[in-house]
């Protein structure tokens, strides 16, 4: 009964702030005691992130059941005389505040209660799954049928609805294009509270809109991804390289290979002086053993560069007919002889490697961290001076967290969607996945990597370098009508159309809300 008088007080004080023309019951039919939470661990782990930079606290959060659950919060702020914030949150790993409502409410998109699990079709192979759904739950259900989504991020424990937002990349890109290529439908609740099914064919604008739309145009309820059979065993291999020129060389070449044996993933990074080769993003080499850059005869330069492939096999086919494919494969590369690195691994550990990296930095303190990572989609005719400039130049010799660099094919992306990339064939995505720690060494403090930071994205600028950012932050419109360029004006139509109040993710400060009074920390 206590907790009862204390909901309805709090949702008084949500209505008297928001200015609902409301009775207080109303806001009960959307959000039972069990759904809309003004609980304080709640707000508290929504106003934070995977960034840790920034804290903003929402006014409630609620736990969705059903996409109705959702579609009723959405068209209470639509409709109410002020308006509030409304942003799903997936699994919070966003770097800048993306998924956070200042003054609002926060669905809980993952982990909702209630929600329901992944329906597999092994005949049509797709699994249609809620928009909160993490990538690894998905996993395991397709594994049940012997199928499993296309194309992958490099870690799981992220939400379908949140890497949708953005496109969803990992090595397999190259082949199958990102995520958001790999959708047949989704289920959208629309800024105005609609509930809308949408496809290719089917009110494609809204579909075109959401994929790799920053939450826009609407919250995804339920997604319906592509499957294909599931592979038993990866061979994954690191090859060392000296030169830039003869790695984005291979790297580009591995992704040309069109209708012909090829490897099913092509990724890389960048060693820096004194780094290991291993990174915590996966401990591929004994951890016992760490091999250091100087025991590499790398030709005596600075950076080293890790070419990472992998090759998938069916347990049937045997390893010696993989042994062969392989060696045909590495055969084609120009790296440094005798720094060839194997292993063999179920698929699902090589689609998990990154949580067991995770599960080790937890143990040490090291994951609730700050992480001022930057992330880069960088034009093929640029890379060359990208590495000069940055990685042999803005980069000191500690870099706190891997540097990834691999190229994809545009021709797998699909222009109608809300994602921006470089204008040419072939781009670079450059991740910079840094951890400030605090912890004495200057070098690795958040102030000096953030400012490192602006330094990249400034040398960028002044060389034309012509790079977009992934998992974008721009913090004035002029910087976002910059990032969309030709785009601008269809994302702007888009959002007067699905979302004209400007209630949706907020926390990504593309748009001011239309009810500013409320919302002064946008
Ligand atoms: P959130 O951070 O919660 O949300 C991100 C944005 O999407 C917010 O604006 C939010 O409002 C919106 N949103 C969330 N759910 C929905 C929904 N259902 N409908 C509409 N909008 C929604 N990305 C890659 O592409 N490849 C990688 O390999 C990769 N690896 C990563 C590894 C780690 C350790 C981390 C922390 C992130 C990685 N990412 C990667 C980035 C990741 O894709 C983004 O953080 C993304 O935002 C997904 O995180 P999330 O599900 O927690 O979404």
């Amino acid at each position: 009964m206590a907790a009862k008088l204390l909901l309805l007080s709090a949702i008084c004080r949500l209505i008297v702030i928001v200015g609902l023309t409301l009775h207080p019951t109303d806001i009960l039919l959307v959000g039972t005691e069990n759904q809309l939470s003004f609980n304080r661990s709640d707000i508290q782990s929504a106003s934070l992130d995977f960034g840790r930079m920034k804290t903003v606290e929402p006014m409630a959060v609620l736990h969705p059941a059903s996409a109705s659950d959702v579609s009723n919060l959405v068209k209470l702020a639509f409709e109410s005389a002020h308006g509030f914030a409304v942003s799903a949150r997936g699994h919070g790993h966003s770097i800048n505040g993306q998924s956070q409502a200042a003054n609002g409410v926060v669905i809980q998109m993952s982990g909702s209660r209630g929600r329901w699990s992944p329906e597999v079709s092994e005949k049509l192979m797709y699994v249609d799954v809620w928009g909160g759904e993490l990538w690894i739950d998905v996993l395991k259900s397709t594994l049940q049928y012997g199928l499993a989504p296309k194309s992958w991020t490099d870690y799981l424990y992220l939400s379908v609805g949140g890497t949708l937002s953005n496109a969803g990349i990992s090595g397999q890109a190259f082949n199958h294009g990102p995520q958001i290529s790999n959708v047949h439908e989704v289920e959208v609740v629309t800024g105005k509270g609609e509930v809308v099914t949408c496809a290719e064919d089917k009110n494609s604008e809204l579909f075109h809109a959401v994929m790799g739309g920053l939450g826009q145009f609407g919250i995804i309820t339920r997604a319906r991804i592509a499957l294909e059979p599931a592979p038993q065993r990866v061979r994954w291999i690191r090859v060392l390289y000296s030169s830039f020129s003869g790695f984005t060389h291979d790297q580009e070449y591995l992704i040309s290979l069109h209708g012909q044996p090829k490897f099913d993933y092509v990724e890389g990074f960048v060693i820096v002086d004194e780094g290991l080769i291993n990174n915590w993003r996966s401990s591929f080499f004994s951890p016992s053993n760490p091999i250091k850059i100087s025991s590499i005869n790398a030709g005596g330069g600075n950076v080293l560069y890790c070419l990472e492939i992998t090759k998938n096999y069916y347990q049937h086919s045997g390893p010696e007919s993989i042994d062969q494919e392989v060696e045909a494969l590495l055969q084609k590369l120009n790296y440094i002889p005798g720094s060839v690195f194997t292993t063999d691994l179920p698929y699902v550990d090589f689609l998990d490697r990154v949580h067991k990296a995770e599960l080790k930095l937890r143990s040490k303190g090291l994951w609730d961290v700050p992480h001022p990572w930057l992330n880069l989609f960088v034009p093929k005719s640029r890379i060359a001076d990208f590495d000069q400039g940055v990685f042999k130049g803005i980069l000191g010799n500690k870099t706190s967290g891997p540097i990834l660099i691999y190229p994809m094919n545009k021709n797998k992306w699909d222009d109608k969607t809300s994602v921006v990339t470089p204008n040419e064939d072939v781009f670079y995505l450059v991740a910079l996945l840094r951890s400030a720690l605090e912890n004495g060494e200057e070098a690795l403090t958040l102030e000096r990597l953030s400012d490192e930071n602006r330094r990249i994205l400034n040398f960028c600028n002044e060389n034309n370098i012509g790079v977009k950012q992934y998992l974008p932050h721009h913090t004035t419109q002029q910087e976002w009508m910059d990032h969309y360029g030709e785009k601008w004006p269809q994302f702007y139509k888009r959002k007067m159309e699905f979302d004209p109040r400007h209630i949706l993710a907020t926390g990504q400060k593309i748009f001011e809300p239309s009810f500013t009074s409320m919302t002064r920390s946008w």
